[in-house]
């Protein structure tokens, strides 16, 4: 693990704390700018605890105030005081070495390194070359140093970290700990994903240091306290005269390649005039499951794409990246498009148009001048806070933000009602027919019942009329253990059904939904995780304890939004099995019922 020297600089009268990975250019850099010496106070340390000290330090300052004394010698003397009394405070070693800064820094590189290899004569040019080399891959985007190593062709070597420090010199590259340190606070945040819910202190055998990890997005590799999170927003000034959008010709663009419903037509308008809206930053489309949101986002980024946008499309699921990729290549030919998700072969191509993943959004930072987030309800971050602070610092000051979603949590009608964002509703089908409503259908103790020789009566109704209607169905349940009880009584009572169950960490997961798509599967038991996603025509759904926490009205939406999807079959049965009323019940339907009012509305104002 490589580790930062804290040292003290005294510029034109004003101390400055700074950490360096290779404290040699550090010397070089300042007795470039007149500086004759440099003071170190640290060991070689953490990133994490260096960032602490610094911290620590420029506290002390901000509460004394600075103040230049008229002695040099009693200025030194505060100042030493200061830097032990953080030094012991974070248990960190007691140093205060002066160290004289190197002569001209050019001069001084060709005599001491003379002997080195030949950029070194020049650390300028050196530096300008590096850059170029490894800005497409690095430009807009913030990365653990770790996974640095993935560049092609980069090496973590001596020159790297020269070069790097370089870049912080001059504040082209920005650097901090992936995770503050818990020397520093008691809830350390992880500055990646803005977390600090599942940051956990824990022994780290790298640094040895207080070391801090996070849970939350270590799907995308680990962010610990002793790990450098390096962000290049300063990278692309070179890159930007060779991008698409200095051509004086607009791109081609196969309009073909995608078809409206009016219904969709009008919504897609209202995304396309949004990008031009100076009273909103932010639009949420708030369209029906099953509206075809897919379909209504081609105008905006074909807009978006003649305007010279950089836009990034993010949804959860890596299949929907993989199948709207090609559709989306074949609609812009001539643009460069990029498509990542977890092992995605594209990972450091840049373009102008980015397919992600959402997990992906937090390796961007000030580099989108447009970001659109399918079904945000679904981010895999948690809280909504770590979804606007990742979103935000991918997008570009001045960027646009659409939100799309079938299922608007609280916090967001909050929002449109404050007039903080603006809204669009599409609660027509893609098809125009309405959502089928969930029937409310009460039993006592299902507890009981499951355990009876023969199955309760809503049970057999359910199973019958899926089976007349030579249709499919979903049964949801509120517990990864009941998938297989549920499983096991329903084979036992109808021999004759085709049934499995699947949760998430099933590792038959994909072969059995596969199965379920192909039709070899009748009846699926399954946890709330194909509440999206899979999409079968002749679908109906079944939720037993509907009644219970898991199933809240956004899910329950989005469990009925499962059926009636396809135009050949728009209606299916959409049974909510409950012992008692809940809140989120009564509210899933009400949303579903308001919605169907509010598109026979819009289609009577049309006629
Ligand atoms: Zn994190
Ligand atoms: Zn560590």
């Amino acid at each position: 693990m490589r580790k930062c020297i804290v040292y003290l600089v005294e510029e034109n009268g004003t101390s400055e704390f700074r950490f360096s990975f290779d404290l040699e250019m550090d010397q070089f850099y300042f007795a470039n700018q007149q500086v004759k010496e440099i003071i170190v106070i640290s060991p070689p340390l953490s990133i994490g605890t260096a960032q602490a000290l610094i911290r620590c330090l420029n506290d002390g300052m901000k509460k004394r105030g600075f103040i230049i004394f008229g002695r040099r010698e009693r200025k030194e003397e505060v100042e030493r005081e200061r830097i032990w009394r953080c030094q012991e405070k974070l248990g960190i070693a007691k140093v205060y070495d002066v160290f004289p800064s190197k002569g001209n820094l050019l001069e001084g590189i060709t005599e001491t390194r003379n002997n080195k290899r030949d950029w070194m004569c020049d650390l300028a040019t050196s530096y300008a070359k590096w850059k170029e080399e490894i800005a497409p891959f690095v430009f807009g985007k913030q990365l653990l140093l770790d996974e640095l190593k993935g560049i092609p062709n980069l090496v973590l070597d001596e020159s790297f970290y020269q070069m790097l420090q370089y870049g912080i010199l001059t504040g082209e590259v920005k650097v901090m700990s992936s995770v503050a340190s818990p020397l520093d606070s008691a809830r350390p945040i992880c500055h990646r994903c803005g977390s600090s819910e599942k940051v956990h202190v824990q022994p780290c055998a790298s640094c040895g240091d207080a070391c801090a990890t996070c849970e939350e997005c270590i799907a995308m590799g680990r962010s610990k306290t002793c790990i450098p999170l390096l962000q290049f927003t300063y990278f692309g000034a070179k890159m930007i005269k060779k991008d698409h959008r200095q051509r004086d010709i607009p791109p081609t663009i196969n309009t073909h390649c995608y078809q409206l419903t009016p219904h969709q037509a009008r919504v897609a308008e209202y995304a396309v005039h949004f990008l031009h809206n100076q009273e909103f930053k932010e639009l949420l489309i708030w369209a029906v499951t099953g509206a075809g949101k897919t379909e209504m986002i081609f105008p905006t980024i074909h807009k978006g794409i003649s305007n010279g946008y950089r836009i990034l499309l993010a949804s959860p699921r890596k299949d929907v990246i993989r199948e709207l990729t090609p559709r989306f290549r074949k609609a812009f030919p001539e643009i460069p498009i990029v498509s990542l998700y977890g092992g995605s072969p594209e990972r450091w191509n840049s373009g102008q148009f980015y397919l992600a993943t959402t997990h992906q959004t937090l390796r961007f930072v000030d580099f989108f001048d447009l970001v659109i987030i399918d079904e945000m309800d679904a981010f895999p971050y948690h809280g909504d806070s770590v979804l606007h602070r990742v979103v935000r610092r991918a997008l570009k000051k001045d960027g646009k933000l659409i939100y799309l979603t079938a299922t608007p949590s609280k916090d967001w009608i909050d929002r449109i009602q404050h007039r903080e964002i603006d809204v669009t509703v599409l609660p027509i089908r893609y098809h125009g027919n309405p959502l089928p409503v969930p029937e409310l259908k009460y039993i006592n103790d299902l507890r009981k019942r499951l355990k009876q020789e023969k199955p309760f009566q809503i049970m057999e109704e359910f199973i019958a009329e899926v089976k007349k209607r030579k249709g499919q169905a979903f049964i949801f349940v509120s517990e990864v253990r009941l998938v297989k009880i549920w499983q096991n009584q329903l084979r036992k009572w109808f021999p004759d059904a085709k049934v499995e169950g699947v949760h998430a960490t099933d590792y038959l997961r994909d072969d059995k939904v596969e199965q379920f798509r192909k039709g070899d599967i009748q009846f699926l038991v399954t946890t709330t995780i194909m509440e999206r996603g899979v999409t079968v025509p002749n679908v109906h759904v079944l939720v037993l304890g509907a009644d219970t926490q898991v199933f809240d009205e956004a899910t329950l939406v989005q469990i009925a939004g499962r059926v009636g999807r396809s135009k050949d079959y728009p209606d299916g049965l959409v049974w909510f099995i409950a012992e008692t009323k809940t809140k989120d019940l009564v509210k899933a339907k009400d949303q579903i019922e308001r919605m169907n009012q509010l598109a026979k509305n819009w289609i009577n104002n049309k006629k």
